[in-house]
């Protein structure tokens, strides 16, 4: 049987580590003869100028048809004056909404080679290996009531944070399935001294651990997590967060390895019918300032082909492959200019995947 797979390159250098993303993505398949099938769409900017809009039901058919997609990253400054349904960003919020993206994983990784990019210091960072699983479609950002009213002559702005157990339930087995395949230690982030919403997300992530005996739990509340993810990285493996504390904790986590160049993503989604949809981009954007110049570096979106054979298509020992030839290159003192240091050998986007290649 063979498997869609569903290229979204983008716009920017979204185009540039996308193509370099699929080399791997193909050289894998192939190697192992998984018949994947990798159709590619347009997307954002560049769909605006052939299709008349940034997200075309087409695009998002082939979607939720394939069930595995992989973004490079969308954003054009030719539309910075654009109306709001008529921007590339655009395409980003309908995929999420369609796809039902409820579950974002992050791996915060450092290489060691890499440590002297990070503003810590090496004996604190040095090995550190974290997923963080972040709850995506609820809590503090959607809740009602929300607004901006005047009460008895003065102005308020309010927001609810809102966890309905299901949506508890599903991304914390999503951060319990995930930690089986790393060392079985999931920390769960609340704020439950003070919030009621953190205390039904405390009990429920307690209910969902009876079915995870193999796996071991604890929890943090958030400040003082944000204080132990900077004191002492290395001790953490899954860290189940909500959507707000989350989106905190993994820019703060992002600061640990360095470059955003270097960080992959995963999403999962919720969408009706069989099996569930993986979303793969890079965290960072399309890069305007770069763009065009074989500049990138695509070890971000190689980092999430790694991912995509890890959570899509359940072969843990490829995405190993993966990460290790990244490391092998990174060692080797090969570096696009965003990681380079004194004495590195700097390449291009192209010269980079093409090392990455070799060694795998
Ligand atoms: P950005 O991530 O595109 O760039 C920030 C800085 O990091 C730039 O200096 C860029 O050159 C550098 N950079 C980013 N990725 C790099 C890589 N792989 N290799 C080397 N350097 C890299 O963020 P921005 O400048 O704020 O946004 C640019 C555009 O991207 C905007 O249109 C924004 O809306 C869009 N954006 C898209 C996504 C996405 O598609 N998921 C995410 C963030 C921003």
């Amino acid at each position: 049987m063979s498997q869609k797979v569903v290229f979204l390159p983008g716009d920017g250098i979204g185009k540039e580590v996308a193509a370099g993303a699929r080399q791997v993505l193909d050289e894998c398949s192939g190697r192992h003869q998984l018949n994947l099938q990798v159709e590619e769409y347009d997307l954002g900017g560049t769909a605006i100028d052939k299709h008349g809009e940034p997200l075309p039901q087409f695009v998002l058919d082939a979607c939720l048809e394939s069930k595995i997609v992989f973004l490079g990253a969308v954003g054009d400054p030719r539309f910075d004056a654009s109306p709001p349904h008529l921007r590339p960003e655009k395409a980003l919020l309908g995929l999420r909404k369609a796809l039902e993206l409820f579950a974002n994983l992050r791996p915060i990784r450092t290489y060691s080679e890499l440590i002297d990019a990070s503003t810590l210091k090496r004996e604190v960072i040095e090995d550190v290996d974290i997923l963080i699983v972040r709850e995506l479609t609820g809590g503090i950002y959607f809740g009602e009531p929300r607004g901006l009213e005047t009460r008895s002559g003065n102005r308020v702005g309010f927001n609810t944070e809102i966890y309905a157990d299901y949506e508890v339930e599903r991304i914390s087995r999503i951060a319990f399935e995930a930690s089986r395949l790393r060392s079985g230690r999931v920390t769960s982030v609340d704020k439950s001294n003070v919030l009621e919403s953190s205390q039904l997300w405390r009990v429920v992530v307690e209910e969902v651990a009876k079915d995870y005996s193999d796996v071991k739990l604890d929890h943090l509340l958030i400040d003082n997590c944000a204080m132990q993810l900077v004191a002492r990285p290395r001790s953490f493996d899954v860290l189940l967060t909500n959507n707000m504390f989350g989106d905190i904790l993994s820019d703060e986590a992002a600061m640990l390895t360095g470059s955003i160049g270097m960080l992959p993503s995963a999403s999962v989604g919720a969408t009706g019918g069989e099996g569930r949809v993986g979303l793969y981009e890079p965290v960072h954007g399309s890069a305007p300032d770069i763009a065009g110049q074989d500049k990138a570096n695509p070890l971000a979106a190689i980092g999430c082909v790694a991912l995509l054979f890890r959570y899509s298509l359940d072969r843990d020992d490829i995405a190993c492959q993966i990460e290790q030839a990244i490391e092998k290159v990174l060692s080797e003192g090969i570096r696009t200019g965003d990681i380079a240091v004194a004495g590195s050998r700097v390449v291009g986007t192209c010269e980079m995947v093409d090392a990455v290649l070799e060694r795998l």
